[in-house]
């Protein structure tokens, strides 16, 4: 049995319609209706090691889609009993807003990204072309420091980041866009699937750099977890907190565990 647990913490949320975030949606034929859209950073830890996927950021200094605060990040860990100072490992999913906007309270963290995410988002910035994405020169200055720090591990292919925990570059939302598989048992989407409806029907998101991509990283998700039998956690669906428990203790209002 694994030693990792893995905790879903809720910094933000707001509410979105199917029309609003699913790409083509009219073209299904179906109602539209309200989706609970959470915005999360997730725990993986154990008695000898703690590390983050994705790091959540300031709400409170940007709401960029109309997000409302739940609680700061460092609130959360606080409740969580982690010192950022000790995270080890920083998986990035990819280099938007609301998953590296705090990578910068990690200063001892490796970083994990993919290779593409970081030609692409660095590619942008030096030909200052970050005005309107999803993306400030201040998020990735924190990217910077970690490379200068040699605490930067990009990837390109399939690679096991710590014992039990596996990336995979599937791109479509974002060029580097990273499934993070957790002992076989648990397949972490983030933006490469948002909502449980985009992995039951493989449907895109509206948001993606490459359709196709997107396309063949859902039908992955799929064939990854009918292969290990993992369970699939979509990055921002309200949902999830209905399907697995509250942690106990004083973050119970804000973190889910996962397994
Ligand atoms: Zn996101």
């Amino acid at each position: 049995m694994s030693g990792l647990e893995v905790v879903q913490v809720r910094y933000g949320e707001r509410v979105t319609t199917k029309s609003a975030v699913l790409h083509d949606y009219a073209s299904y034929g179906l109602p539209d209706g309200d989706l609970r859209m959470d915005y999360n950073f997730w725990v993986l830890r154990d008695g000898s090691r703690t590390m983050l996927l994705d790091t959540g950021y300031d709400i409170g200094a940007r709401d960029w889609l109309g997000e409302q605060p739940v609680i700061p990040t460092a609130d959360a860990l606080a409740l969580l009993g982690i010192d950022p100072l000790d995270v080890s490992t920083v998986i990035t999913s990819h280099f938007h807003y609301d998953h590296i906007g705090h990578l910068g309270l990690f200063r001892n963290a490796e970083v994990v990204a993919g290779v593409a995410e970081y030609d692409y988002w660095f590619g942008k910035w030096h030909r200052a072309e970050l005005d309107g994405e999803f993306a400030t020169a201040g998020h990735l200055e924190a990217v910077r420091l970690a490379e200068r720090e040699g605490r930067l591990k990009l990837v390109s292919e399939e690679t096991e980041v710590s014992p039990g925990v596996t990336v995979h570059p599937v791109g479509g939302h974002s060029p580097g866009e990273l499934l993070t598989v957790v002992e076989e048992r648990l397949i972490m989407a983030a933006d490469a699937a948002h909502f449980y409806e985009q992995i039951e029907n493989e449907w895109p998101f509206f948001a993606f750099t490459d359709l196709g991509e997107m396309r063949r990283a859902l039908t992955f998700i799929n064939r990854l977890a009918a292969e290990t039998g993992a369970t699939v956690i979509p990055g921002h669906d309200g949902r999830v907190r209905d399907r697995f428990p509250a942690l106990a203790g004083p973050a119970a209002g804000v973190a889910t565990v996962l397994g």
